[in-house]
């Protein structure tokens, strides 16, 4: 083994958003004089705006920090579990992780799941509490608390403050003396795991690698193992943080490497890379990794606010996001109100946001989501696969099914204690099963199960109502376990509107269609005439309403200025007995979508 390769220290900083991770690495580019001072400007290696707010998929860029003769490598991974499986891809990139815990928050439920497939990968776990400089209430606990949890010493955790850099220098001396080094294999046939990935015009798609074994060359010829495509490595090197051409990457390193390839669709993160080489047989060497399909859990319908905007700029905009979300999914789909859109499928609910406001930020694109659904199980008769129904427009006849399933998710929830009966009331509210309450240091970590329809609807923001802002969730998929439920439809003036179909719990059917009733009856604009309101299932009618007609005042009902609106409703009582004739082609404004589905 030479001095080189011994020098080689892998690593990714674990924390929850907001903090310290960016600031951390601001520092530690500083100290190694990776970047100067002067051209430091705060959180340097965050690329997108939208990094600071969320913290989650888009990603601090990965960068080659030298100091001391040591080459240090930090890349990043998700903070959230929505993107669990490319959390993985990057823990198994690396050999140590710093936890760094915010003092004046302490440990959020968030990390817990992260630092669980940390210990999973076997990572050497180096624990740091954050924001030392501020006035940190209970500093003795906060430590003690991150220390049960990672099983060491109380005072083996670090205290560092990453604003005014102090203690940082000795946590990288830690980070040096306690990461072990990578494994090098020099001999073995040359492979490396893809954890990341970005679209470049020019050379391809690039992938960032961890070299596991061997030594990859410009020019090389690759094989990608899950997708099966062949290609010659344009270009490789190390993230100085831009990207620096080395002409060769050897085992234990991380780096990029310029694929040529133009589909994202074939350079998948988790898959293996493997170099033709004659010494080995293709077929014969293993993966390092199974690679995973990413499964989406949750789907919205996506339509344009306004069709100006141009449903051609909407499919553009979304192949691009695509580019560098891989686990994005989108199928074509009409609705009789909304016109044409896209049903979009996502890991998770966290997924779905981040995807909504970049479509908004970097696409300019003004978009109404409906009703967000998780994807069900469902048995028909003379069949042996289930359907997987993600659309209750979809939802099959009564009587063909014989059996429906939905998702299950667990929950961990961490809280201050005085919260706690609040929490279980809110868990059983939300269908919630198999409690647990663990005492931490002086919080609690709740643990239970709940359906994730519930997590889509609007529990994380009833979790923050109910515990003053201060309790912290996460969640992962566990199972899918059989469910009563039952399509509810609308019915407006005698005609179906099918974009308003909602799966309900058989159970609640009664109190729902009820609610939806009356929500409909709030939103929808009056017309000249009374609108029957019902919802139904299965050609029973649950609740009924009427939305009565205008009174003589068309515009009374609009207090002030929308002057426009009023022209219209003149206009409207003008032509009233013609409209009368039409009751069939009653409109349904886009807004009614958006008050109707934001809120449960
Ligand atoms: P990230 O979301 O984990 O990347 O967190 P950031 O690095 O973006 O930091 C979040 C906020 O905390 C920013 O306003 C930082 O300036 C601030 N911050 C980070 N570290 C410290 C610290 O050690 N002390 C203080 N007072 N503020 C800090
Ligand atoms: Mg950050």
């Amino acid at each position: 083994m030479t001095k080189e390769m011994e020098s080689i220290r892998n690593f990714v900083i674990i924390a929850h958003i907001d903090h310290g991770k960016s600031t951390l690495a601001d520092r530690l580019l500083e100290l190694t004089n990776t970047i100067s001072k002067e051209k430091l400007v705060p959180q340097f290696l965050d690329r997108m705006s939208l990094e600071k707010r969320h913290g989650i998929t888009i990603k601090m860029h990965p960068v080659r920090m030298l100091w001391n003769d040591y080459i240090l490598n930090l890349i990043d991974t998700p903070g959230h579990v929505d993107f669990s499986y490319e959390v993985s891809r990057a823990l198994a990139a690396v050999e140590g992780a710093i936890l760094l815990v915010d003092g004046t928050q302490g440990i959020q439920a968030q990390t817990l799941s992260t630092l669980a497939a940390a210990k999973q990968h076997g990572l050497k776990i180096i624990g740091a509490i954050n924001k030392i400089d501020l006035d940190v209430p209970d500093l003795k606990n906060k430590v003690k608390e991150l220390a049960e949890l990672i099983q060491v010493k109380e005072n083996e955790i670090s205290l560092v403050s990453a604003k005014t850099g102090e203690g940082v220098e000795n946590l990288l001396r830690r980070l040096i003396q306690e990461v072990p080094s990578p494994a090098i294999n020099l001999k073995a046939s040359p492979r490396a795991l893809i954890f990341d990935s970005q679209y470049d015009y020019y050379r391809g798609i690039i992938a960032y690698v961890r070299i596991m074994d061997g030594q990859i060359q410009k020019g090389d010829r690759f094989y990608l193992k899950a997708s099966k495509i062949k290609g010659e490595v344009v270009d490789l090197g190390c993230f100085i943080p831009e990207l620096k051409a080395e002409g060769k990457l050897s085992s234990g390193e991380i780096g990029w490497l310029a694929t040529g390839l133009k589909n994202p669709d074939w350079v998948k993160v988790g898959d293996t890379i493997f170099i033709q080489d004659s010494r080995f047989k293709l077929e014969e060497i293993e993966p390092l990794l199974g690679y995973k399909e990413p499964r989406p859990m949750v789907y919205a319908g996506f339509y344009l606010a306004n069709s100006e905007q141009g449903f051609d700029n909407f499919r553009q905009a979304l192949l691009k996001l695509k580019l560098n979300d891989y686990a994005l999914s989108f199928t074509p789909e009409n609705s009789e109100i909304l016109g044409r859109g896209y049903r979009l499928g996502f890991l998770g609910v966290l997924h779905l946001k981040i995807v909504q406001e970049r479509l908004k930020e970097e696409y300019n694109l003004d978009l109404i989501v409906t009703n967000p659904t998780v994807s069900y199980k469902v048995w028909l008769r003379n069949q042996k696969e289930p359907v997987v129904i993600n659309n209750p427009i979809e939802w099959p006849k009564s009587e063909e099914i014989l059996k429906v399933e939905e998702p299950w998710a667990k929950i961990e929830i961490i809280t201050p204690s005085q919260y706690l009966s609040n929490i279980l009331k809110l868990i059983n509210r939300s269908r919630g099963a198999n409690i647990q309450t663990k005492m931490m240091i002086d919080r609690l970590l709740i643990t239970c199960e709940l359906p994730l329809e519930e997590t889509i609807k609007n529990f994380y923001d009833n979790l923050k109502s109910v515990s003053s802002g201060y309790a912290s969730m996460d969640y992962e998929m566990l199972d899918y376990r059989e469910a009563q439920l039952e399509r509810l439809e609308v019915v407006l003036a005698g005609k179906k509107f099918e974009s308003l179909s909602k799966i309900v719990i058989r159970e609640q059917v009664d109190v729902e269609a009820r609610d939806l009733a009356l929500k409909l009856k709030e939103l929808l604009p009056r017309e000249n005439y009374p609108i029957p309101i019902q919802v139904i299932t299965f050609s029973r009618i649950i609740a009924r309403e009427t939305l009565p007609a205008l009174k003589k005042d068309v515009t009374g009902y609009l207090y002030g200025g929308d002057r426009t609106r009023k022209m219209k409703l003149w206009k409207k009582q003008k032509k009233g007995k013609k409209k009368l004739l039409k009751k069939a082609n009653l409109q349904i404004p886009s807004d009614v979508f958006l008050k109707l589905f934001s809120k449960g």
